[in-house]
C-alpha cells in the first residue's frame, strides 16, 4: 500500500510566533496557530480560531519560536560551472578587470567551464550552493541561465534548473537570460548573435517548457535598451513575463524601459533616477536590490532607497549568487547587508526576502505570506523577533522549514 504523501499531512503548528508580513513597513509578530493541509496553509492566527476538523491533527510544538514565510531568493545565477577564485585572488593582488579578461577570465571564462560541463557535473555542483540556500529557510529560487549562450548550453543550463527543485526540495522558477553577454564567437556580430536567441533559442525554451521568464542585462558592457527591446518583444510574444539587470554601473534609463514592458521587477537599480522609479511604482514593478554585488564590488553608489519609498515601489532583497560578482549563498547575509549597507527597515528586510520577493516572480497570490490558501512554506526559527534573523552574521538560527506542507528538519534542513 502506497503511503500517505508526505505533502498531504494535516499538520497544527502551536505555540507559533508568526510574523506577519504586511503592508506595514513594521514587521508585528502574534502568538498563534497555524493548521496546513494539503500542502495548503488553512488557518493561521489566535488558537482559540482554530477550524474544526483540525482536533485529530499531528501536533508540532514550535516552543514559542518564530514562524516567517519561508524564504523566497529571487535572484540567482546559481547553475553554473568551477569558480572563479582564481580571479579573486588576482584582483586582490591588483589585477585590473582588462587585464583579468584579456587573460581569458571574467564573464568568458564561467562560459567556457559551463559549456564543457556534463548535465550530472552542472547538477552536483549547483545542488551543493542551493543546498546552503535551503539551509537558511528558503522555499522558493528563482534561477537565470546566461553562462551558456549556445542553444545547446542555454538548453542544458534551464534543465539541470528544473531539475534541482524536487533534488532540494525547493520551488525553482527558470528564467533565460540569453541576453546576458555577447559570447566571444559573437563579438563581430551583436545583431546575429540576438537573431539566435530570440530566433532559436527561446523558441526552443518554450517548447520544452524551461522557462518562466525572460531576463536581459541593459548596461553598457551588455547590451543596450534596443537590443532589449528585441528580446522583451519576443518574449512578450512568446507569452513570457520579463525582468531586467537596470541601471547597475550606469544610468541607462534600464528601470523605466523594464516598467515600459510590464516587467515582474528591475534589478540592481543602484543608478536609477525619480522617473524611472516613478515608472516601476506604474507598472507594479518591483525592485530587487543585490547588496551583495554592491559589497563584493565595493561599488559607493546605492540604490536609490529614499524614492523607492516615496513612489511605494516594492523592494525585494536576493542573493543575485553568481561565480564572478556575487558568490554569496546566504539570503540571510543578504539581508543583513540591505540593512547595513542601504537603510533598510527590519519590516523591509523580511518583507524583501518574503511577500516582494514572491511578487518579483509572479507568485503573489501563491507564497510569501503567512494566510490561508497559500502553499505551506514556512521557515521555523530558534529566534523571537525578525530583527535576529537580520541582525547576526554568519549565523543560521532556522530550526526547521516547511516546503509545501513537507517538514524539513534543520539538521536536515539541507538533505
Ligand atoms: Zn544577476
Amino acid at each position: 500500500m502506497d503511503p500517505v504523501p508526505p505533502e498531504a499531512a494535516r499538520r497544527v503548528l502551536t505555540r507559533a510566533r508568526i510574523a506577519s508580513v504586511t503592508a506595514a513597513a513594521a514587521a508585528t509578530v502574534v502568538p498563534g496557530a497555524i493548521a496546513l493541509d494539503g500542502g495548503r496553509i488553512a488557518y493561521a492566527g489566535p488558537v482559540e480560531g482554530l477550524p474544526e476538523g483540525f482536533a485529530d491533527a499531528e501536533r508540532v510544538d514550535c516552543e514559542g519560536r518564530l514562524v516567517t514565510p519561508g524564504l523566497v531568493d529571487c535572484h540567482t545565477h546559481l547553475v553554473y560551472a568551477g569558480d572563479r577564485a582564481d580571479e579573486f585572488e588576482r584582483r586582490l593582488g591588483g589585477a585590473t578587470y582588462q587585464e583579468i579578461a584579456a587573460a581569458g577570465g571574467g564573464i568568458a571564462s564561467s562560459v567556457r567551464a559551463l559549456r564543457a560541463a556534463s548535465e550530472a557535473d552542472l547538477t552536483a555542483q549547483s545542488l551543493a550552493r542551493l543546498k546552503r540556500l535551503t539551509a537558511e529557510g528558503v522555499t522558493t529560487v528563482e534561477i537565470k541561465s546566461g553562462y551558456g549562450l549556445d542553444t545547446g548550453s542555454e538548453l542544458k543550463t534551464l534543465r539541470v534548473a528544473r531539475r534541482l527543485g524536487g533534488l532540494a526540495g525547493v520551488t525553482v522558477r527558470t528564467t533565460f537570460l540569453g541576453a546576458h553577454t555577447v559570447p566571444p564567437e559573437w563579438k563581430a556580430d551583436r545583431g546575429g548573435y540576438l537573431d539566435l536567441v530570440v530566433g532559436e533559442m527561446l523558441p526552443a525554451i518554450v517548447a520544452e517548457g524551461l522557462a518562466d521568464a525572460v531576463d536581459a542585462f541593459m548596461e553598457t558592457v551588455a547590451f543596450s535598451g534596443d537590443e532589449v527591446r528585441r528580446v522583451f518583444a519576443a518574449a512578450k510574444a512568446a507569452g513570457l513575463p520579463v525582468k531586467l539587470h537596470a541601471d547597475q554601473l550606469t544610468a541607462g534609463g534600464g528601470a523605466a524601459l523594464a516598467a515600459a514592458f510590464g516587467a515582474l521587477s528591475a534589478d540592481h537599480l543602484e543608478y536609477t533616477d525619480e522617473a524611472g522609479a516613478r515608472a516601476m511604482a506604474g507598472a507594479g514593478t518591483v525592485a530587487v536590490l543585490l547588496p551583495g554585488a554592491f559589497y563584493f564590488l565595493r561599488e559607493t553608489r546605492k540604490p536609490p532607497v529614499e524614492l523607492f519609498r516615496r513612489h511605494g515601489v516594492p523592494m525585494a532583497i536576493a542573493t543575485d549568487c553568481n561565480p564572478g560578482t556575487s558568490p554569496l549563498t546566504s539570503l540571510l547575509l543578504a539581508m543583513n547587508m540591505a540593512a547595513t549597507l542601504y537603510g533598510l527597515t527590519v519590516g523591509e528586510c523580511l518583507a524583501g526576502v518574503t511577500r516582494e520577493a514572491a511578487r518579483a516572480l509572479g507568485l503573489a497570490s501563491e507564497i510569501g505570506t503567512i494566510e490561508a490558501g497559500k502553499r505551506a512554506d514556512l521557515a521555523i526559527w530558534d529566534a523571537e523577533r525578525p530583527a535576529e534573523l537580520v541582525y547576526a552574521l554568519g549565523a543560521n538560527p532556522l530550526h526547521a522549514r516547511i516546503h509545501a506542507g513537507v517538514l524539513h528538519p534543520a539538521t536536515a534542513a539541507a538533505a
